[in-house]
């Protein structure tokens, strides 16, 4: 039976282009997932798009005198292109600020959290810098972290710590705009009244054990200390408005970043339904249905907000089903030759950006690494030259050296067409058997979200396909016996067609190729068929290379 899966990718900021730990954090996994779920036959949706009410976005637009609105679209426009780029099958990819649609889901959720009980307005000492003669709210303000004592700690999130943040609680705080020491003043915001749900979502997060222990153990401590009441309004000019035309107190308040940013997710969906379906009501379908599985690739300095704040709003809204899984990664670190390992950092100039890599190599292998590399459970480092060895070492010498040199056996010697299979050896028996479990060995893996033990069962059956044909040695085989031969390498094609179908979602250029080569009739390649027999006589495609070898940088 088809089920229905929303698959959404953490909202990338839209002040800036996207980076290798980005991709790795939360973007591939996602992609990878969406496209393993298609090639079985199931219903997605794969759902992104960029905040652009933060934060981070005006003060880019401060620093290169620009519109946030304007900022938040070129920079939307370049992460789109990194996608694209990168194969990460997004169906949409929209952004808050982009239209109208995004806006109203949000102020229908205000007001619903307010109808039912879960906002209410209260009087708040904010920091405010005298010198811009404004509120310092979330990120306007740094200082030393109350909890962890990290110093450049941002008023909404300690990175150091994980830990969320009221800005009036730093140590030594300074506005970010002026350097000035900010002083306290009065001012009314909407709280949302966490504590009501704290006992709810307890409950909900221990009824989900499968959850990764980073995402679950770290909510429940959370749940433990006691959840704050939280401001979901904010005295800015850059954001949702608060729909509360009646109430001078609304005036001037735009709906906290992290209250409008997890609501993309629907608003997005339902952009995409109008698009697609001339329905925006048909999101209800991916978000109202306990039928539907609903999907939250984050990066691990999001599990707070999609494990209990946006759950809480949905729960507080109450028409919505909650999330199933919410797949974090750690971060990514990076590590240059001789240096020691370091954080990614913009501002340090420790990023390897996507649109740098595209201009001089494929997709593929950078999805290949990042996958194999994954933060699934610990904190790893990208390096680049390992990039280059593993692509040459793995993709090139295991995947993609036994399908070169059998399509261009097929066409040397078979007329370029899929040989007849005559009678088995054992050897030709284990290999049928590998390649007729190897799609559930890795389905299994990828329905449990780990990638890269999956990739590394592909690439397993790959070099284990190598040793089948050097130990068949189709070459000998060729002039005293013919017949063998054409099994040897029917039996290889075939196993080119398994691995065409497991490695899509990792490989997407790659398997494009094998499509090419193995131009199947129908469906073409799909999960439930990747081990049915080519047809015999089927003509091949002419052989592609699939991966190129590399240089390596260190060598010059
Ligand atoms: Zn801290």
């Amino acid at each position: 039976m088809t089920t229905r899966h929303t698959v959404t990718a953490a909202l990338p900021y839209s002040n800036g282009r996207l980076h290798v730990g980005h991709i790795a954090g939360c973007y591939l996994p996602a992609d990878i997932y969406a496209r393993y779920l298609r090639s079985i036959g199931e219903e997605v949706a794969f759902i992104c798009g960029s905040d652009d009410y933060g934060v981070p976005v005006s003060l880019t637009a401060r620093e290169e005198g620009r519109e946030p609105a304007e900022v938040a679209a070129y920079y939307r426009a370049e992460q789109k292109n990194d996608f694209d780029g990168l194969g990460i099958s997004l169906d949409i990819f929209s952004g808050t600020s982009a239209t109208d649609i995004h806006t109203e889901v949000s102020q229908h959720f205000f007001l619903a959290l307010l109808q039912n009980g879960y906002l209410e307005k209260r009087t708040s000492v904010q920091l405010y810098d005298p010198e811009a003669g404004r509120f310092l709210p979330d990120r306007y303000v740094e200082g030393t972290c109350p909890h962890c004592e990290t110093g450049g700690a941002r008023g909404d999130q300690c990175e150091a710590c994980g830990k969320m943040l009221e800005p009036s609680k730093l140590i030594s705080p300074e506005s970010v705009i002026t350097g000035a020491r900010p002083e306290k003043r009065e001012t009314v915001h909407w709280f949302f009244l966490l504590p009501k749900l704290q006992d709810r979502l307890r409950e909900w997060i221990r009824s989900h054990p499968e959850w990764r222990p980073m995402v679950r153990n770290f909510s429940l401590g959370l749940l433990e200390q006691g959840l704050p009441e939280r401001a979901i309004t904010r005295d800015l000019d850059w954001g949702i408005p608060v729909p509360l035309e009646d109430d001078p107190d609304a005036e001037g308040k735009v709906l906290y970043v992290w209250f409008d940013a997890p609501i993309g997710y629907v608003s997005f969906t339902a952009q995409w339904c109008a698009e697609q379906e001339g329905d925006p009501d048909g999101y209800e379908r991916w978000w109202k249905d306990p039928d539907c599985r609903i999907v939250h690739f984050i990066g691990e300095d999001n599990v707070v907000f999609h494990a209990i704040t946006w759950p809480a709003m949905l729960m507080a809204e109450g028409t919505f089903e909650l999330p199933d899984f919410i797949p974090a990664n750690c971060f990514l670190n990076i590590q240059f030759p001789g240096e020691e390992e370091t954080k990614i950092s913009k501002s340090r100039g420790t990023a390897v950006w996507i649109n740098q890599y595209l201009e001089e190599y494929d997709p593929d292998p950078l999805r290949y690494y990042l996958t194999m590399i994954a933060p699934e459970r610990q904190r790893t480092a990208f390096v680049f030259d390992d990039l280059i060895r593993r692509n040459n070492e793995e993709l090139v010498a295991a995947l993609g050296n036994f399908v070169h040199r059998n399509m261009t056996f097929a066409h040397r010697y078979f007329d370029g067409r899929v040989p007849r299979r005559g009678d088995l050896t054992e050897e030709d028996r284990r290999q049928l058997a590998m390649i007729a479990e190897l799609p559930d060995r890795v389905a299994a893996l990828l329905a449990d979200f780990s990638f890269r033990d999956a990739l590394g069962q592909v690439m397993e059956a790959a070099r284990e396909s190598n040793r089948y044909f050097d130990c068949r040695e189709p070459w000998a085989l060729r002039k005293e016996a013919r017949a063998s031969c054409g099994t040897v390498i029917n039996i290889c094609l075939n196993t080119i067609k398994a691995l065409g179908v497991v490695m899509e979602p990792f490989l997407p250029f790659a398997a494009g190729k094998v499509a090419r080569m193995l131009p199947v009739a129908g469906d073409g390649l799909n999960w439930a068929q990747a081990a049915d027999p080519l047809p015999e006589d089927l003509e091949l495609g002419e052989p592609e290379i699939l991966f190129e070898k590399l240089e390596e940088l260190s060598e010059e």
